[in-house]
């Protein structure tokens, strides 16, 4: 075993597991792992492909290796539960805090050897490998639980894993961009109703963030100034669609909202990437993180499917350019009532909103904690 002490208290251990992937437990209570994988040894899935839609000059990841992974399987099958004397699971142990693991059925995995993209020549671009990495990330052993339901030294711990893993996952010569996510509800496509987070480490520059980037970069060149920078400036003046605030952070809906439900997470003080949070905005993180979690769910008192996705400024690229955020959307407008992404928002990509943002915040900071 191999241990590490990150920040706010949090020792990483390394273990082996049995198909040769890394296991590693993040413990803020000084626990000690030793437990063994014994399960059999298992074959790796193969590589997927990378091909190009020339028409919009975007990637598209061919993971046809994936189609039989697990999909929904009963508590008693979970594979995110900790390993009990009935059933062996990912967890080799029997309890833990946080654990991150490659994904078993990977959408983007390491290349072997050395590895470039394939260079941009329309219809004739050849096809690549899906190099990158794809991450698990349990944040409880509670197989009914939720993010929000999570203590404050939890959401610490998480965050220091997401720090670490933000740290390592960079010194990867083929990875361009990392995006730590958590998909919640059946609702967006949940295949293991665990709850957990995920780590996609991609080897290219996502089309939102490509987008993201070519906006801050012109604003930059007319400006001088930092678009998101001037993004939450704005919304700090405006106040209107401010729900949540403390010294370290600041959580509102954007002035131009997709989702009925939509809630981003910026610091005060802004940063490029995750590794770069100050141990301050970090201790600040968790009581905001649970508190615009909870007001979500307390708009109508169910559970709201959401998507929660960090984005961060690619490893490379644009360091100084684009910022840490945090953004939460759901896909429910009202109890019995989904967004769906149809004509429109899919074809054409264009978003029609069905609230105005300024009373989807009104309605956010009226929940009762
Ligand atoms: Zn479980």
């Amino acid at each position: 075993m191999k241990s590490q002490n990150l920040g706010s208290g949090v020792v990483r251990s390394d273990l082996e597991m049995s198909d040769g992937r890394t296991i590693r437990y993040y413990d803020s209570k000084g626990q000690v792992r030793s437990a063994k994988d014994l399960r059999e040894k298992e074959e790796q899935p193969g590589i997927g492909e990378l091909r190009l839609d020339p028409l919009v000059n975007e990637w598209v990841v061919m993971a046809s290796h994936r189609q039989s992974r697990v999909f929904l399987p009963p508590k008693e099958l979970c594979p995110l539960c900790p390993t009990t004397s009935e059933l062996l699971t990912e967890i080799p142990d029997s309890n833990y805090e946080v654990v991150v693991f490659d994904n078993r059925s990977p959408a983007l995995r390491a290349p072997i050897g050395d590895w470039a993209l394939p260079d941009l020549v329309g219809p004739d671009t050849d096809a690549g490998t899906a190099a990158g990495k794809c991450e698990v990330i349990c944040f409880t052993d509670s197989h009914g639980g939720s993010f929000k339901d999570l203590s404050e030294r939890q959401v610490l711990t998480l965050l220091e894993a997401w720090k670490d893993r933000t740290r390592e996952l960079s010194k990867l010569p083929y990875i361009e961009h990392i995006a730590p996510f958590e998909n919640r509800g059946e609702e967006v496509g949940v295949t293991l109703s665990h709850p957990h987070s995920q780590i996609y480490a991609y080897s290219y520059i996502p089309a939102r963030v490509e987008k993201m980037l070519s906006a801050a970069q012109d604003y930059n060149l007319s400006t001088g100034k930092v678009l998101f920078d001037d993004v939450v400036a704005r919304e700090i003046r405006d106040g209107e669609r401010v729900i949540a605030k403390n010294e370290h952070w600041i959580a509102f809906v954007p002035y131009a909202a997709r989702y009925s439900f939509e809630i981003h997470l910026a610091p005060l003080t802004p940063v490029a990437d995750l590794s770069e949070l100050s141990d301050e905005a970090s201790a600040a993180f968790p009581s905001i993180a649970l508190e615009i979690t909870r007001r979500l769910d307390g708009v109508f008192g169910i559970e709201m499917a959401y998507i929660a996705t960090w984005h961060q400024a690619p490893v490379r690229e644009g360091r100084d350019l684009l910022r840490l955020h945090w953004q939460i959307t759901s896909v429910r407008r009202a109890p019995g009532k989904l967004k769906y992404l149809a004509g429109s928002e899919s074809s054409m990509g264009a978003f029609i909103m069905d609230l105005r943002p300024e009373q989807s915040a009104e309605q956010l900071r009226q929940v009762k904690l």
